[in-house]
């Protein structure tokens, strides 16, 4: 259905058209409600085009204990749209979708296009949804138990509001309530380190970063992208997540760009290396690109001028341990998240969503303290809280 100024009073009005604000219209519109879903881009979904390197990864069927997986337990929300429902419910909408060896999730034409197609061939379906575009949220007031919604297009009233616009916009209402939230900070996110320009571009897998948070031992293995300062790729993504939670991207991380092999066999491969007599750096031929053999080098300080012939059994000692220890500063992050941790505590909020402060208030999708790990998880939280939220207007 179209836009139409003339309409100005709602049962329900959510603000965002994004993964979570598409589910909890369609959810709620099954009920006969009046409803209004704004954005403020041209196309709703719009933001699932980028998603899963544009072929939008929309769940992952691995996800309990779900604390493996996001910033808290949220078993209770899932269990009530699980991935397996949430494909259920793309597919009677007629998205048909396959899992790959990860157990990620993927429409079956690889493109994000069918999911933004499916959803929005859906929203059409349901005349009492209208779906204003293109129209900004700036404000909100409450008044005689309505809410009067302020935008760049007019004033809308509802008696519900959901707010599921995605990162930081929530914040402003949150606050005008009195709700609680976790201050936002970028997650899956690259991470900034000293310069690693010798290296940029070079890409390792696998390789396992770790990290200590409050006396616990964190890993993550895969592929590492070296930037010109920093550290990119899904495993940095991960481990960024744990910055972020912490509210600070500030500490030390430690690669191993040989996981596979303990520090012992790598000493004895460069070992049997050693009499070849050749230019010290050639000793990495066959494992890793010159470039990192070099870092390697720089970080050992032995002299590229060396042969290998000179090297001494401490100094092989300390190149297989630094090959499994790099060491890396975090300094802060870039600015390619691809969500907020933080947002509405979801102590403030009931079962379904909605805020314990403010009646007829609910909130869904990133705009919740509800962060994931890359691979499907922020996506099938997404539309489990929209759904939620959906089912409760
Ligand atoms: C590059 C990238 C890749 C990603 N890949 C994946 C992936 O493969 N799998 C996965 O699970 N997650 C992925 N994510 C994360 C995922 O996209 C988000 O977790 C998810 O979209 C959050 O859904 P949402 O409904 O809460 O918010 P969004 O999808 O962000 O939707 C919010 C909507 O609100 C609108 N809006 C915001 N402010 C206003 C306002 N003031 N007025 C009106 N409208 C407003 C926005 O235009 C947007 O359409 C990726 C994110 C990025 C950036």
């Amino acid at each position: 259905m179209c836009y139409n100024h003339d309409m100005k009073n709602y049962d329900i009005i959510i603000v965002g058209a994004g993964a979570s604000g598409c589910l909890c219209a369609l959810q709620s519109s099954k009920n006969n409600k009046k409803i209004l879903l704004i954005d403020k881009l041209k196309t709703a979904g719009k933001k699932l085009m980028v998603t899963g390197n544009g072929r939008c990864n929309l769940t992952n069927l691995n996800i309990f204990p779900s604390e493996k997986y996001f910033n808290q337990n949220i078993d209770e929300y899932i269990k009530r749209y699980s991935p397996s429902l949430i494909l259920e419910y793309f597919k009677k909408m007629g998205l048909i979708c396959y899992a790959d060896n990860e157990n990620r999730v993927y429409p079956i034409s690889n493109s994000a296009k069918s999911v933004i197609d499916i959803l929005n061939n859906q929203l059409l379906k349901y005349n009492n949804i209208t779906l204003a575009l293109d129209t900004e949220f700036e404000a909100v007031e409450y008044i005689n138990e309505k809410y009067e919604v302020k935008t760049n297009k007019g004033n809308f009233f509802c008696e519900k509001l959901v707010i599921a616009s995605g990162g930081k916009t929530a914040d402003n209402v949150a606050k005008k309530f009195g709700i609680q939230t976790k201050p936002f900070t970028p997650s899956l996110v690259s991470l900034k380190t000293q310069s690693t320009r010798t290296v940029e571009n070079i890409r390792i897998n696998p390789a396992t970063i770790k990290l200590k948070v409050k006396g616990q031992n964190i890993e993550e293995s895969g592929e590492v992208l070296f930037k010109d300062s920093g550290i990119s790729g899904i495993v940095a993504f991960n481990i960024s997540s744990f910055f972020a939670r912490a509210g600070k991207f500030d500490g030390i991380i430690n690669i191993d760009i040989l996981p596979n092999f303990s520090e012992k066999e790598i000493f004895e491969i460069l070992k049997r290396r050693k009499s070849l007599s050749l230019p010290i750096n050639k000793m990495f031929d066959g494992i890793f690109l010159p470039a990192v053999g070099y870092l390697i080098l720089n970080i050992c300080k032995l002299d590229e001028d060396r042969t290998t012939d000179k090297l001494s059994d401490n100094e092989i000692k300390l190149i297989a341990k630094t090959i499994k220890n790099l060491t890396f500063e975090v300094k802060s992050c870039y600015s390619n998240n691809q969500v907020y941790s933080g947002g509405v505590l979801l102590s403030s909020l009931s079962k379904n969503l909605e805020s314990k402060e403010q009646k007829n208030l609910y909130f869904c999708g990133e705009v919740c303290d509800v962060d994931g790990k890359c691979g499907g998880y922020n996506l099938q939280w997404a539309w489990t809280s929209g759904l939620i939220v959906g089912d409760a207007l």
